[in-house]
């Protein structure tokens, strides 16, 4: 087998198809889901062969369910893992009110961010094993990769990133999760609750994330830290609590005028290539295949705004996650 993968939220949408195509490129796939057996279902709907699957439980909101998800794949793998996608997510732009998750942490940053955060730091020592070095030419032959889902709605350095509705993604001085991110807190930056907002500044996070896991970790550990947005996939799950209205409109919207509109199955195939292809073996890099769809259009390496790369701001939210995650 040409790898191991773990794969965060395989129930629908971009990860139900990258789960796919990492099947039917010969990778073993372990899923990790709140409900499991919703996983078996959606593998079966959309015919993944069930000799390469594996499932594990793990509800990303909750950091006990991540521990336990942990250990139990840890005492289960006989290989090192070759690859780690970070892609379940929540999003629910019309709350009123936070939805808390077990922690009593505002409930988009605990599934999106600290969920993976706690999930990429349990793993990395056995992503680190992966490696197989080329002695001579004193380099990796292969490495491990990290793959975390970005988005074109949280990078201030794109159009779909400036967007004010409801505001763009921003982490403000950092207050609300230096003074603990428990309620009445919701926002990372300690202002009050935007729920559109806490998932922008969740995904914002994944992407701080890749950017300083590549700086700390790649060239001591070898493991190659990159995100992607795969273009929007209008017609997932994921808008399942915005206005029907919307969810009628914005698949239209996105295929007519703005072109932005990618099938499941393509963002699919699109993480799956960021895990497997050697073009993509590059660490640090956020990919993304543009904002309009054109036809046989190659990927490229799309620039991220400061509020993603700026070193001081990453360190902080580094620092801020391992403890709130209780790590440190
Ligand atoms: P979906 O809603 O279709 O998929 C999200 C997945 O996450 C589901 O399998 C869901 O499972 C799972 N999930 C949610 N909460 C938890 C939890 N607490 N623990 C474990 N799993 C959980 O969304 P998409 O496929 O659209 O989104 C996938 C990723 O792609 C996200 O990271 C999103 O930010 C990113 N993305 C999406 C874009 C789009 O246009 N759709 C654009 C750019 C990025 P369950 O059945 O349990 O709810």
């Amino acid at each position: 087998s040409p790898g191991t993968v773990l794969i965060t939220g395989t129930t629908s949408g971009v990860g139900l198809y990258a789960c796919k195509a990492l099947v039917y490129r010969g990778w073993q796939v372990i899923t990790a889901n709140r409900h499991p057996l919703r996983a078996v279902a959606a593998a079966e709907r959309v015919g993944i062969p069930a000799a390469q699957l594996t499932h594990l439980r793990m509800d990303l909101s909750d950091l006990q369910s991540v521990r336990d998800g942990v250990e139990t794949l840890l005492g289960s793998l006989e290989q090192p893992l070759d690859a780690l996608v970070c892609n379940a997510a929540v999003y629910q732009p019309r709350l009123r009110k936070p939805k808390r998750s077990a922690q009593g942490y505002e409930l988009s940053m605990a599934t999106n961010h600290f969920g993976h955060f706690l999930l990429i730091q349990l793993l990395l020592e056995n992503l680190g094993k992966a490696k197989v070095f080329q002695s001579a030419r004193g380099s990796y032959l292969s490495a491990a990769r990290v793959v975390i889902l970005g988005t074109v709605t949280a990078n201030y350095k794109e159009l779909g990133g400036k967007i004010p509705i409801p505001a763009p993604a921003d982490l403000g001085n950092l207050s609300g999760f230096e003074q603990g991110f428990h309620a009445p807190i919701s926002m990372a930056s300690g202002k009050s609750f935007k729920p559109g907002k806490a998932y922008k500044d969740s995904k914002l996070c994944n992407m701080i994330t890749t950017q300083e896991l590549h700086r700390r970790l790649h060239e001591q550990s070898g493991i190659l830290f990159t995100s992607l947005y795969p273009g929007c996939v209008a017609d997932t799950p994921l808008f399942r609590y915005t206005p029907k209205i919307f969810r009628f409109l914005f698949p239209i919207f996105q295929r007519l005028i703005t072109g932005g509109y990618v099938t499941q199955a393509k963002a699919g195939q699109r993480v799956a290539q960021v895990v497997t292809n050697p073009e993509f073996g590059v660490s640090g890099v956020h990919w993304s295949w543009g904002n309009r769809q054109k036809k046989n259009r190659e990927s490229f390496r799309q620039e991220l705004s400061e509020r993603a790369t700026d070193p001081i701001t990453a360190k902080r939210v580094w620092e801020l996650s391992m403890k709130l995650v209780g790590l440190t």
